[in-house]
C-alpha cells in the first residue's frame, strides 16, 4: 500500500500539526526555468521563494538532521524540495535519500520535484524507499504552458516556448503512468497565476485524476523581483477559493500549504515557515 496521506504534514491538514518535516536544501540547480523562478530565490515548487540560508553540503546531512530531530522529536518526514530542483542534481539527491533512508529509517522520504527527468529516476526512487512524491504541473495544455516556462533542457538542448511547455508535459506524464505501478503517494503542486493558468486549474486537475494522484495543491503564485512574472498580482483568496473548488470536482485539495522555504523544518504550524496562505 502506499504510505498514508495522514502521516504526511503537508499531504494532510490533520497531519500538520502532529507530524513535523524537514527540508534538506541540498539542490541548488534546475533543469528548466519558471517564469516565477529567480534562482536566487528558493524554488517555488514547494513554494514560498524565500532565500534558503545556505545550500546543505551532503556531507552534513546527518549531522543536520540529527540536530533536528533534537530540537523538534515530532519530526517524521524529511524532504527534498530544492532550492533547485532535486532531479537536476539526481546522482547528488538519491544518493543523499539513500543514506538518510539508512541512517534513519524512522522517518519517511518525500521528494519535490518538477516532474522533467523523474521518469529516469523512478525505479531507484522506489527501490531506496521513497513514500512521498510532488510534481509541480502548472499546465496541461502546451498553449498555455508557453507561458509559464521559458526554457526547458532536453538531451543538452534548450527548448523554447511551445516546444518546451510540450516536452515538460510529455515527460510529467510519462512519469506519472509509471507511478500508477508503483507504491509512492503523489501530490500535484500547481502554481495558480492569475491571468496565465488560473482558468486552465480544474483542466489539470481533471487530466491529472486519470492517473493515480492523492490530492492536489493550488499555490498562489509569490510575484518575485526580476522575475518575468514580477509584475502579476498574487491571486486573490476567493478567487483562490472558486479555483480550489473548481479543482476539487477532479482531485481531493489542500489548503493549509505554507510555500515553505527549501530549508524549513518542524511543524506546519510552528513559526518555521514564513507566510500561510488562506483557506
Ligand atoms: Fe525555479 Fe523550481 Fe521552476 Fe526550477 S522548477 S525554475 S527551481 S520554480
Ligand atoms: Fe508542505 Fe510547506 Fe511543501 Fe506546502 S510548501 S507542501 S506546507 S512543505
Amino acid at each position: 500500500m502506499p504510505a498514508p496521506l495522514s502521516q504526511h504534514p503537508c499531504f494532510s491538514a490533520g497531519a500538520a500539526g502532529r507530524i513535523g518535516r524537514l527540508h534538506l536544501a541540498v539542490a541548488p540547480d534546475c533543469n528548466i526555468q519558471c517564469n516565477y523562478c529567480n534562482r536566487r530565490y528558493s524554488c517555488v515548487n514547494e513554494s514560498r521563494p524565500g532565500v534558503t540560508a545556505e545550500i546543505l553540503k551532503p556531507a552534513a546531512v546527518h549531522s543536520h538532521i540529527c540536530d533536528h530531530l533534537h530540537r523538534e522529536p515530532r519530526i517524521g518526514i524529511v524532504g527534498i524540495a530544492g532550492p533547485g530542483d532535486p532531479l537536476a542534481t539526481p546522482a547528488m539527491t538519491l544518493g543523499v535519500l539513500r543514506q538518510v533512508k539508512k541512517d534513519f529509517p524512522q522517518l519517511a522520504l518525500c521528494l519535490s520535484t518538477n516532474g522533467l527527468t523523474l521518469v529516469e529516476h523512478l525505479d531507484e526512487l522506489a527501490a531506496l524507499g521513497l513514500e512521498y512524491l510532488t510534481i509541480t504541473v502548472n499546465a496541461v495544455d502546451p498553449g498555455i504552458g508557453r507561458f509559464i516556462y521559458s526554457r526547458v533542457y532536453a538531451d543538452g538542448s534548450i527548448l523554447k516556448g511551445r516546444e518546451a511547455a510540450e516536452y515538460l508535459l510529455q515527460r510529467q506524464l510519462m512519469a506519472l503512468e509509471q507511478l500508477q505501478q508503483l507504491r509512492i503517494t503523489v501530490k500535484i503542486n500547481t502554481v495558480v497565476i492569475p491571468g496565465i493558468n488560473h482558468h486552465h486549474v480544474s483542466a489539470i486537475a481533471r487530466k491529472m485524476s486519470d492517473y493515480r494522484v492523492a490530492v492536489m495543491n493550488c499555490l498562489p503564485m509569490i510575484p518575485v523581483a526580476d522575475t518575468p512574472f514580477a509584475a502579476y498580482q498574487e491571486i486573490s483568496t476567493p478567487r483562490l477559493r472558486e479555483t480550489r473548488l473548481s479543482a476539487q470536482v477532479w482531485l481531493p485539495q489542500i489548503s493549509h500549504c505554507r510555500r515553505c522555504r527549501a530549508d524549513a523544518a518542524g511543524l506546519l504550524t510552528g513559526n518555521c515557515s514564513p507566510k500561510a496562505i488562506p483557506a
